[in-house]
């Protein structure tokens, strides 16, 4: 581990634990008294976690909460909820929240069950998901009394009705024909099979699929976090970090066990958040087109006796945020907004064009038991690339119909497929790109 100034590494009353395992009580009088600023190899006795190991049990569970015994026990660095860690913590301090509530999981258990695959015991196939997380409760219940220790979910598996308008209307237009199993009746309601999943990173594992080492990446993620988690830096026995990022929601059409059927055909779209299109009908870009176009061959594929998947991740405006993302707009919309200058603009404010990372995507696709994908619901070779090189084979690249574009999106799509995004269709040279112009704003100043 290099050197990383811990300059206020305890406060005057900050403590760790004794050495003997029993958490000493956090006053909550004072935001100071009391404090630990973060743990230490020498006076802990975290729960052995061994990631990729034979069986549930040899590989244990993930413990994170500092709850009862957690502060010495814990073995992971990090807190549950991605993101949603920082509310957890104001119900808390709100006093709204017992810190000292367990969770009671009665009839909380997935709705249908996903056939277990090799990869959840393969250290490199999965590196950034609890490959049982689903079935934590169930697997640690005992462990989680006899070591005092607070065990939670990082997945939940459930069944919904989608209703969405454009489905209707592939009902009403003959694209989609109703069958009373996955399109459930003529309003085009579509039955479907959800998993959430909440990040979990095994930082040896990340750090390889990004090509640095695990001192690089803990180093970034505790300096450019301004020191958020010094556990990165004084606890290098702990493998394991729940980063407070968005996670991923699994979307399955058909029968789930088919999904890592070989013999069934798949039909795949993963898709990354865009909140304004997705849900608000922002024109500018194709992302709630090309989603409900996923959707819609999806269901079909499950119709002709294969099986649909949609992965929707929460990387709003690649990854970079939506504050940046209306930057970007703003600075394209004063600027003649062009496609040969669609990246340049990105990467002018954000200093990158794209901060997805698709690395760590595959790992939901390895879990599910997805061994091949028939029809690739995408055009980026972000997408592509990453799944190509985790050994899952790509047999047919479906991009969005031409009449699916919204006219504002034609900048994003023709500078994408001019980048590299696969395309059927033309692909513009710079010159040609100069040529596609976006919408002006009628008040531009
Ligand atoms: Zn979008």
């Amino acid at each position: 581990m290099s050197p990383v100034a811990l300059s206020t590494h305890q406060c005057q009353d900050a403590h760790v634990p004794a050495k003997t395992g029993k958490a000493e009580p956090v006053s909550r009088s004072s935001p100071v008294d009391g404090v630990v600023l973060t743990t230490y190899p020498e006076d802990s006795n975290p729960i052995p976690l061994k990631w990729g190991a034979a069986s549930p049990e040899a590989r244990g569970p993930i413990v994170a909460s500092r709850l009862r015994d957690g502060l010495a026990k814990h073995n992971s660095i990090g807190a549950h909820s991605g993101s949603y860690c920082v509310y957890h913590a104001l119900a808390v301090g709100s006093k709204q929240l017992d810190p000292n509530h367990v969770a009671d999981y009665t009839n909380s258990q997935p709705a249908f069950s996903m056939p277990e695959q090799k990869t959840w015991y393969n250290p490199r196939d999965i590196v950034a998901m609890d490959p049982f997380g689903h079935l934590t409760p169930y697997l640690f219940d005992e462990a989680g009394r006899t070591e005092n220790v607070e065990i939670r979910p990082t997945i939940a598996i459930t069944k919904a009705t989608m209703q969405l308008f454009e489905m209707k209307d592939a009902v009403i237009n003959g694209r989609l024909q109703v069958d009373g199993k996955v399109v459930l009746n003529s309003n085009g309601d579509l039955s479907v099979s959800k998993v959430a999943v909440e990040p979990t990173w095994y930082l040896p594992g990340v750090a390889e699929r990004f090509g640095i080492s695990e001192e690089e990446l803990r180093k970034a993620l505790f300096e450019d976090t301004n020191g958020m988690y010094p556990e990165l830096i004084t606890r290098p026995d702990i493998k394991v970090f729940l980063p407070p990022i968005g996670g991923l929601t699994v979307y399955i059409f058909g029968d789930p066990s088919y999904v890592s059927d070989p013999s069934k055909k798949l039909a795949l779209r993963v898709h990354d958040e865009c909140n304004g299109s997705d849900v608000f009908g922002s024109d500018i870009c194709t992302c709630r087109p090309y989603l409900i176009f996923g959707i819609e061959e999806a269901v079909k594929q499950a119709q002709n006796g294969g099986s649909g998947v949609v992965v929707y991740f929460r990387k709003e405006g690649r990854a970079l945020g939506e504050v940046t993302k209306y930057l970007v707009y703003n600075a394209r919309k004063r600027g003649g907004d062009t496609a040969d200058e669609y990246f340049h603009r990105t990467e002018c404010i954000a200093g990158v064009r794209d901060m997805r990372f698709q690395q760590l995507m595959p790992d939901v696709l390895k879990w599910l038991g997805i061994s091949k994908i028939d029809r690739m619901l995408s055009m980026s070779n972000m997408k592509h690339d990453a799944i190509v090189e985790q050994g899952i084979p790509i047999i047919e690249r479906i991009p969005i119909p031409d009449e699916l574009v919204p006219p504002d999106s034609r900048v994003e799509i023709d500078a994408k497929i001019n980048s590299g995004y696969f395309t059927t269709g033309k692909i513009m040279n710079q010159d040609e790109l100069k040529t596609v112009q976006g919408r002006a704003w009628s008040d531009v100043q």
